[in-house]
């Protein structure tokens, strides 16, 4: 049983081939061309190509996609399936049948195998099919220029001559030349190992050959760009780039099974052992009713058939397969599998505020300066003219994209807190398209979640300039910055009042501080707004320093309906919800109470974090659920103080520098629509709605799947017990009453086979699908790589399977007793019902099936039919001849169908009797 934990390759390196042969030759010297070179020889232009040559590209380079590494070939699975250990010592059965002679054995056991072989086969080719499928949907979007207009498409379809726009967050899609860079740093470990983020420029580099890390204005595919911007035209695409070069390298990794399905391969080789253990005691007990040596062989074989659980591979795989595919459904991308188990163990669920456990439709609602609090509902208000330039300030300072609709509605891309602001501008009657143009942008300096601010520098001496702008410089160009109020107070100087800027003191202080906790208190995500001039468009490291503060903004973001209730269903769950957020600690617990996050342990700041050393935090983090101001490096401290604690993590992120943290945790939670490339890179999951719900809906699945797991073992084994007990009861009458020989063996290989083959097969399958128990969010959560005997499971299984084993060697003794001669097939067709009911009753182990409802699990349905249905084939179809069964009378087969219901009124009585007790046993 093999798989691929790593479902997803790093963008870009998913599957399929590449172009077939390098586009341009000599590929490896656009370090030496300049910019208009590069365009001119992969026949582009710096406005990219167009469409349709861009499409005919496509034929001739190929989608660009590295090999898919690690996924298996039709041939490949096949192959696996046949070398299974259990299906060679089956083959071995029967060849061994082959050589004693018994032709008939040797045939029987051969389909057999072919069975087992071709439903191993479909379940795991099936699921090799549904990650494929998860595997291209986390295919990233790239931003590219398709005749000078910006378009998003996704990077398999990139072409040499493209035109890429990258910004900080993205993996490179394809090879580049840099044609515009912007502050733009790339971080190359991938391809030289080195970790430091390389600066990158356009200039031609003049060198032979330079090392790939000294080429600094080409950008490698795989790569991550940690910092600014910048443009480049793709030269190398799929398998041509030199992260395909390497990826060729890396093809033949055999990837590690996710540690669930360790442990079943473990308890797959334990059952073997038992098996060899106990097929010796049937042997010797053979000999000693002196049964010939061919026939001795004979028996072993089937002993160790019965204990085989042949269908544990397949339906471990199918189930973790299929339970991706339900998490899809949930919106929750599973990139890496061991995910799908790990889930279930989570204690801990650490998570965002913004647009994870808030809605992220911001609207601007306040405003306040010096003096003056402006409720920003009504267009064309009286307002001052610090107002206005804040909101102009909040406009420019801004990398939002607002556009005008036919119908003049105004629309927008960009992230929430900026488009508000510019919805907000727009609101109070301001032409932001007007503003934007007349005073354009020099320079900026990009928004991080460590500075908590951006800023962004204007020309603003034009004639079109807005007054209230021009009046703050002497024609200079001037720096707007925004962020959060608190650290940008550190920087200021001055306010903006009625009267002009004034030095700012302490009353002002006070005020200022004030106003922004009032606004916090109520929830509200506030941004400051400065600005300073600048003597030259170029002073960008002083942008923000010496400010003059203008105003606050305070922005609504209302908490998502759906949250409270997932916060809730983690309570019960024995999960914990803690918040982690940049934002102000006033509004992260204002949100934090409203949706019942804290327990009372209060609110800690990233600067008390940074006071902790390694034991103070793992103290703090057991009662505070509520970490405010926090850079993304608190969030690693904060994972491993919580592991410390023996929590299991799951975390969310969405930034560049949140992959540490992402990595680190048990479970690192990426965000589908707002989080960076590199971000679902470190991720383990991905949320397609961003939605903290969708976490504890995962984690929801995650318990159903490693029930069912449990369940489907418990099934099989408890039923291999039983099988087991009569091999080796069966003769032990024999050894004293010294009875016939022909009767020393109770159920012949091929007959054990096709009751294996009946019950792990398809009756175990239908277990893999079983719907959520009622009580799964109502319990704590399982230890992970616990036992999976532990919580009484291990004690069901026994009794379960020495209750089988008893039946149905009491069935054949008294048959055998009462000189009947089908008491070899009433053994069978009793193990056959008892399993069919032991399923039904195996469903749940807390409710009963009463309340679970016999069609909820339509599959065990349905294979339950067919098992019955070829059950009676086996008796009454000329096949009996070939099981060696005798066709059963219409009253020896209701006492096997009986017995099978009394099992399952034993199993359901326990489950009664368990449901009682309020420390039910849980499994
Ligand atoms: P969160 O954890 O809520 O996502 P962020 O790291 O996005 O927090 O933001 C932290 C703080 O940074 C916010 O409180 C806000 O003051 C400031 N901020 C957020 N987005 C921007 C932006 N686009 N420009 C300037 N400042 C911002
Ligand atoms: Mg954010």
């Amino acid at each position: 049983m093999s798989s691929r934990p790593d479902l997803l390759s790093p963008a870009g390196s998913a599957s399929l081939v590449g172009p077939a042969a390098s586009p341009h030759a000599p590929a490896t010297t656009w370090w030496a061309l300049s910019a208009e070179e590069t365009a001119e020889t992969t026949g582009s232009t710096l406005e990219g190509l167009t469409s349709s040559e861009a499409e005919a590209r496509q034929q001739r380079y190929g989608s660009n996609e590295l090999v898919e590494r690690g996924s298996r070939t039709a041939f490949q699975l096949l192959w696996e399936q046949l070398t299974a250990v259990m299906v060679l010592i089956l083959i071995g059965a029967s060849a061994l049948s082959l050589v004693l002679g018994k032709f008939l054995e040797a045939g029987a056991v051969a389909t057999i195998v072919v069975l087992f072989v071709v439903l191993g086969f479909v379940q795991e080719y099936r699921a090799e099919q549904a990650i494929a499928a998860l595997r291209r949907m986390s295919v990233p979007v790239v931003r590219a220029l398709r005749s000078g207009q910006v378009v998003e498409l996704p990077a398999v379809d990139l072409v040499p001559g493209d035109v890429v726009l990258l910004e900080a967050g993205n993996v490179v899609p394809a090879d580049l030349r840099l044609v515009e860079t912007v502050g733009l740093r790339i971080q190359e470990a991938a391809l030289t190992g080195e970790s430091e983020p390389v600066d990158k420029h356009t200039a031609i580099i003049d060198a032979a050959s330079p090392p790939l890390g000294d080429r600094a204005n080409l950008a490698f595919s795989g790569t991550q760009v940690t910092y600014g911007r910048g443009r480049g035209i793709v030269v190398a695409t799929g398998m041509q780039t030199e992260l395909g070069r390497i990826a060729t390298l890396l093809q033949g990794v055999r990837t590690k099974e996710t540690p669930l399905q360790e442990r079943l391969d473990n308890v797959g080789k334990q059952l073997a052992l038992v098996g060899l253990g106990v097929a010796a005691v049937v042997v010797a007990m053979g000999a000693a009713l002196g049964e010939p040596a061919a026939d001795l062989v004979l028996t072993a074989i089937s002993v160790a058939v019965a204990v085989i659980p042949e269908g544990l591979p397949a339906v471990v795989t199918f189930t973790l397969a299929l339970g991706a595919q339900r998490m899809l459904r949930r919106n929750a991308l599973i990139r890496k599998l061991p995910a799908v188990e790990t889930l279930g163990s989570v204690t801990v669920i650490c998570s965002d505020k913004t647009g994870t456990l808030t809605q992220n439709h911001m609207t601007a609602t306040i405003v306040d300066v010096a003096g003056e609090t402006l409720q920003l509902d009504h267009r064309g208000r009286e307002r001052s003219p610090a107002a206005t330039v804040a909101l102009l300030g909040g406009l420019l300072c801004n990398d939002g994209e607002p556009a005008l609709a036919d119908d003049g509605t105004l629309s927008m891309i960009g992230d929430p807190t900026e488009t508000a602001l510019i919805e907000a501008a727009h609101r109070v009657g301001i032409d932001v398209f007007a503003v934007r143009s007349a005073a354009p942008r020099l320079g900026d300096r990009p928004f991080d979640s460590e500075r908590k601010r951006m800023s962004t520098i204007h020309a603003v001496a034009g004639p079109d300039t807005p007054p209230e702008l021009r009046a703050l410089s002497d024609g200079e160009p001037i720096a707007f910055v925004k962020g959060a109020a608190d650290g940008l107070l550190a920087h200021t100087v001055a306010v903006l009042t009625e009267a002009g800027t004034t030095p700012i003191t302490d009353e002002w202080r006070r005020r200022i501080v004030d106003a922004n906790e009032q606004m916090a208190r109520q929830g509200m995500r506030v941004l400051g707004v400065a600005y300073r001039t600048l003597p030259d468009a170029g002073c960008l490291d002083i942008a923000e320093d010496d400010l003059t503060l203008v105003g606050l903004v305070g922005i609504i973001d209302p908490p998502r309906a759906e949250v409270r209730d997932a916060v809730a269903r983690c309570v019960t769950a024995g999960v914990r919800t803690v918040m982690i957020t940049g934002d102000h600690p006033l509004t992260a617990s204002a949100i934090a109470a409203d949706l019942g996050i804290s327990r009372g342990g209060g609110t800690m700041t990233g600067a008390e974090i940074e006071r902790l050393d390694t034991e103070g935090l793992a103290a703090a983090v057991r009662d505070i659920d509520v970490f405010a101001r926090v850079s993304p490096e608190h969030k690693l401290r904060i994972v491993e103080a919580l592991q410390a604690q023996g929590a299991i993590v799951a975390m969310t992120g969405d930034g560049v520098n949140d992959a540490p943290a992402l990595k680190t945790a048990d479970i690192g939670v990426a965000m589908g629509i707002t989080g960076t490339d590199v971000s679902k890179e470190a991720s383990d999951i991905v949320l397609r709605d961003d939605n903290f719900s969708t976490i504890v809906a995962a984690v929801e699945e995650g318990r159903v799947i490693y029930d069912n797991l449990r369940r489907f073992v418990k099934f099989a084994v408890a039923g291999n017990i039983g099988k087991i007990l009569v091999m080796v009861g069966w003769p032990i009458p024999l050894l004293f009453s010294g009875g016939d020989i022909d009767q020393a063996v109770a159920l012949l290989p091929l007959q054990l086979l096709w009751l294996n083959l009946m019950t792990d097969g398809l009756l175990g399958l239908s277990l893999g699908v079983e719907p959520a128990e009622s009580n799964v969010m109502h319990r704590p959560p399982h230890t992970p790589g616990g036992s999976i005997w532990a919580g009484g499971v291990g004690r069901q299984t026994l009794w379960t399977g020495a209750l089988i084993g008893a039946v149905a060697l009491g069935v054949g003794l008294s048959y055998e007793a009462a000189g009947r001669v089908e008491w070899q097939t009433m053994m069978f067709t009793t193990l056959a019902f008892l399993q069919v009911f032991q399923a039904l009753g195996t469903r749940s182990s807390t409710d009963s099936l009463r309340t679970i409802g016999l069609g909820t699990n339509r599959l065990m349905l349905g294979l339950g039919g067919v098992v019955v249905a070829l059950q009676l084939v086996a008796l009454y179809s000329p096949l009996n001849g070939f099981l060696d069964l005798e066709p059963l009378s219409a009253v020896d087969l209701g006492v096997c169908v009986g017995l099978g219901l009394a099992l399952l009124g034993v199993l359901e009585a326990e489950k009664a009797w368990r449901r009682r007790k309020p420390a039910a046993a849980i499994a």
